[in-house]
C-alpha cells in the first residue's frame, strides 16, 4: 500500500501539472480546454479528493476519543499520566521554539526579502484574535457531545482524560466500560485501515487537481522565500527529528522514516494535521511500537498544538516581510517572533492554510506590518503541504521518545521492518 500511495503522490502531480500546462498553451481549442477544466478536474479530481479528505476527517473525533478513553484508563492513576503529559508537553514546545529559532537563523542568513520590491496593492485583512483568558478557558469544555460536534479537540482531549481516568477508578463497572472502549478502538482502527485502502485514489485526485491549478508562476517570482522555507522545513525534518530521535531514545531515524513515509502523502496532499491524524495513530502505535497510552494522548494533542512546520514559515516569513518593507528587527523582535510563533502554532487549527492567519498575530507582535502576508499567499498552499509532513513528523517523534523514556514502548515492533501488530 505505501507503494501504491507513493505511486500515486507522483502521478498526481506528474497529471496536474501536464494539465496545468495543457491549460494554459495556445495550442488547444476552448471547447477541449473547457471540457478538461469543467469534467476532469472541477469535475472528478475534486469529487474524489474532497470525499478522501472527509472521509478521514469522519475517523477523527471517534478515534481520539476512543483512544484516549483506552489510553487514559490503562494507565490508571494520575501519577503515571503526569510525567508523559510534562514530558511530551516539553518536547512540543522546545521542538517549536528550535524550529522558529532556525528559521530566523536562515532567512536572516539568505535574506530571502532583500532584492523583493514592495508590490503596493497587497491587502491582508487580520482577524482580531480572543483575548488569552478565553483560550484558556476554552480548554475545558462545559458541553462534551458538542465539543465533539463541533470537533474541538482539546475539549475532547480534556474530556476523554477525565473519563479514562474515572474508569480506572470505578472497579468492576469501570473495568466493564474499558473493555467496551477497547473493543470499540478496535473497531474505530479497523476502518482507519479499510479507508487507507482508498488512500491511492484521494491522494492521487488531490494533488491532480491542485497541480493542474496551481499557478507555478507565483513560486519562480518568490523563488527565494520559496526555497528557504522548504530547506528549513527539510532540514527540521529530516536532520533534527533524526538528532532528537537518536540522542534521547537511541532509535535509527531510517527506521522511522521507512514507516512514516505513507503517512507523508496523507499529510502532503490534504495539508491538513487533523486529516492525517488517523493514519499516524494508527502508524505510531502499530508500525512504531508506541503504546496506545501514550501515543492515544500524544498523537491527538500533537495534531492539535505542535506545529514546528508551521512556526518555521512563520519565522522565516517574518524576515521576508520586515526585509521587503526595510525594517530592520532588533534583538527583542526576534525574542517576540520565537515566543509569538510557538504560541501562535499552539493556536493553528489542523486544517489547511490556517498558519497564514495566526502569521498574523507574529507580525503584529514584532511590530510589523500585517498586510505584507499578502505578499507570500500566492506560495504558501505548496508550503502548506510540506509543513504539514513536517507538522506530523514532529508528532511521531515525540511520541516514539517519550513512549520509550516511559517504557511504553515495544521496540521490536520499531525495529520489525514489516510490523503492523492486528493488521488489517
Ligand atoms: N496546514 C497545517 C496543518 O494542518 C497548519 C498550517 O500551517 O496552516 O498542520
Amino acid at each position: 500500500l505505501t507503494n501504491r500511495i507513493l505511486v500515486a503522490m507522483v502521478g498526481g502531480i506528474l497529471l496536474g501539472s501536464l494539465i496545468n500546462l495543457l491549460l494554459h498553451s495556445t495550442g488547444i481549442s476552448d471547447t477541449f480546454r473547457m471540457l478538461i477544466d469543467e469534467y476532469l478536474v472541477s469535475g472528478l479530481f475534486e469529487l474524489v479528493g474532497r470525499v478522501f479528505v472527509a472521509s478521514l476527517k469522519l475517523l477523527v473525533v471517534p478515534l481520539v476519543l476512543v483512544s484516549l478513553i483506552c489510553g487514559s484508563s490503562s494507565l490508571g492513576d494520575s501519577a503515571r499520566m503526569g510525567p508523559i503529559a510534562v514530558k511530551t508537553l516539553g518536547f512540543y514546545l522546545a521542538t517549536t521554539a528550535i524550529a522558529v529559532s532556525t528559521a530566523l537563523v536562515f532567512a536572516v542568513l539568505v535574506g530571502p526579502g532583500t532584492h523583493v520590491s514592495l508590490q503596493s496593492d497587497a491587502s491582508f485583512q487580520a482577524s482580531v484574535p480572543p483575548p488569552l483568558i478565553d483560550v484558556l478557558v476554552d480548554i475545558f469544555p462545559s458541553n462534551p457531545v458538542k465539543a465533539m460536534a463541533d470537533g474541538k479537540m482539546l475539549q475532547i482531549i480534556v474530556f476523554a482524560l477525565l473519563f479514562g481516568y474515572a474508569i480506572s477508578h470505578a472497579g468492576e463497572p469501570g473495568r466493564r466500560i474499558a473493555a467496551f472502549f477497547r473493543d470499540m478502538e478496535a473497531v474505530v482502527m479497523k476502518m482507519v485501515g479499510i479507508l487507507m485502502a482508498l488512500a491511492p485514489y484521494g491522494v492521487f485526485a488531490l494533488l491532480a487537481k491542485l497541480f493542474a491549478t496551481m499557478g507555478i508562476g507565483a513560486i519562480l517570482d518568490l523563488a527565494v522565500y520559496f526555497f528557504t522555507v522548504l530547506a528549513v522545513l527539510l532540514f527540521h525534518g529530516l536532520v533534527v527529528y533524526s538528532l532528537l530521535l537518536r540522542v534521547f531514545a537511541g532509535l535509527s531515524p531510517a527506521m522511522m522514516i521507512s514507516k512514516i513515509r505513507s503517512v507523508w502523502a496523507f499529510a502532503f496532499s490534504t495539508a491538513s494535521s487533523g486529516a492525517t491524524l488517523p493514519v499516524m495513530l494508527r502508524t505510531v502505535e502499530r508500525r512504531l511500537g508506541v503504546d496506545n497510552s501514550v501515543a492515544g494522548f500524544t498523537i491527538p494533542l500533537g495534531a492539535t498544538i505542535n506545529m514546528d512546520g508551521t512556526a518555521i514559515m512563520q519565522g522565516v516569513a517574518t524576515v521576508f516581510i520586515a526585509q521587503v518593507y526595510g525594517i530592520d528587527l532588533s534583538l527583542t523582535a526576534f525574542i517576540t517572533v520565537i515566543l509569538t510563533a510557538t504560541l501562535a502554532s499552539i493556536g493553528t487549527a489542523a486544517v489547511p492554510g490556517v498558519g497564514l492567519i495566526t502569521l498574523a498575530l507574529v507580525l503584529e507582535q514584532a511590530g510589523l506590518p500585517v498586510e505584507g502576508i499578502a505578499l507570500i499567499i500566492g506560495v504558501d498552499r505548496l508550503l502548506d503541504m510540506v509543513r504539514t509532513a513536517v507538522n506530523v513528523t514532529g508528532d511521531a517523534t515525540v511520541s516514539v521518545i517519550v513512549g520509550k523514556s516511559e517504557n511504553h514502548f515495544d521496540e521490536r515492533v520499531f525495529l520489525d521492518p514489516n510490523a503492523d501488530v492486528n493488521p488489517d
